[in-house]
């Protein structure tokens, strides 16, 4: 069977494109590998009408929402190999079996790269935390810390200010410059410049950290910046091109959302409109419109002369950091 569209990734960007392209009654499958980038947080936080639910059931609520249209496949396996037969795609699955389609969209997510600092990566999502608009007010007036790990982690403190009284922990990267130090006077934000060699209380709870000198410092959540790598090298086998971002490699996307290789699109996390589950969500949307109606005019190149392009609004001067 050839399928009109593939999905690859069953999450917010993937499921949110999917059920675009599903009113239309064409024939798609999406195949999801069951690991959303959120799933180490007990709540999600920010949705629009989900607010404090659980990942896992905004999710399953998404599925059963799109299982409703028969023309929708689901299966629940990842895909492996992805490549161009001819006038369509072939992707084979870690069962071994091999779907085709016309169009793809790739929505397989970001994986988070920790820093390896002992106790961080048992207490992601929980009380070692990354977006403070996705869990900074359950820890608002608490004893925050910022881990430095990456160039804008000074601006991850300077937000995070607004929470809270930050510590910013240098762990062995630079000391920020003059500018930056005036900045965090300001914002009443204090420098650590010892190592943090431990995170101590019971995990997935906070105390606090462990310093090389050997001193204790209390705190009750610590946000850090991970780096960030693709969850799946498809998109490399199908030759689609990449941009770096500030925390790792995002696949380059047109305004259509799709990628330099015509008839892939791609949503979400994985490009550089992702980063919440509500952005990625609208992504989605976006690239299914996109694909469904490329299948229709063919390559949309130049949308905003087929359709109404509300997210190609002029982008604004200064773009506010992807969290
Ligand atoms: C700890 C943490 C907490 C967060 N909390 C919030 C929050 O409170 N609010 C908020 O708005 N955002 C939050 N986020 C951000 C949010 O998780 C992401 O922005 C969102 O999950 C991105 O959606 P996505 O669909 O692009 O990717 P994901 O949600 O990561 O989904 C990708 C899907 O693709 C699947 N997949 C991967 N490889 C393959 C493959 N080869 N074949 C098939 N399927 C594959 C994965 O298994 C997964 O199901 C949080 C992130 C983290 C790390």
């Amino acid at each position: 069977m050839l399928y009109d569209a593939l999905i690859i990734g069953g999450s917010y960007a993937g499921l949110s494109g999917a059920v675009q392209i599903a009113r239309s009654g064409r024939p798609i499958c999406v195949l999801d590998g069951g690991q959303p980038r959120n799933r180490f947080a007990t709540h999600s936080h920010g949705f629009f009408g989900q607010d404090g639910q659980t990942p896992r059931a905004m999710i399953a609520q998404a599925r059963a929402d799109l299982a409703a249209y028969p023309n929708v496949t689901f299966i629940a396996t990842p895909a492996t190999q992805a490549r161009r037969e001819g006038d369509h795609f072939s992707i084979t699955l870690a069962s071994g079996d091999t779907l085709h389609a016309q169009k793809l969209l790739l929505a397989y997510g970001v994986i988070d790269l920790l820093p390896e600092t002992p106790g961080v990566a048992e207490r992601w999502g929980q009380t070692v935390l990354h977006c403070p608009y996705c869990h900074g007010y359950e820890v608002r007036g608490k004893r925050l810390g910022v881990l430095s790990a990456l160039p804008h982690s000074t601006h991850q403190a300077l937000l995070i200010s607004d929470w809270g009284r930050v510590t910013f922990f240098l762990n062995g990267q630079p000391l920020p410059d003059a500018t930056m130090l005036a900045k965090f006077a300001e914002r009443g934000i204090e420098v650590e410049p010892e190592t943090v060699v431990g995170l101590e209380g019971e995990a997935p709870g906070l105390d606090g950290v462990r310093l090389a000198d050997g001193r204790f410092f209390p705190l009750d959540a610590l946000f850090v910046a991970s780096r960030i790598r693709p969850a799946s090298d498809l998109a490399e086998q199908l030759g689609c091109a990449s941009e770096e971002g500030p925390q790792g490699q995002l696949l380059h996307t047109d305004a259509t959302k799709q990628t330099s290789v015509p008839g892939v699109y791609a949503a979400g996390d994985l490009t550089a409109r992702g980063g919440n589950a509500s952005l990625a969500a609208a992504d989605g949307v976006w690239a299914g419109v996109s694909l469904h109606q490329s299948l229709i005019f063919g390559p949309l190149s130049k949308l905003e002369q087929v359709i109404p392009a509300p997210v190609q609004a002029a982008a604004p001067s200064s773009v506010p950091l992807r969290t």
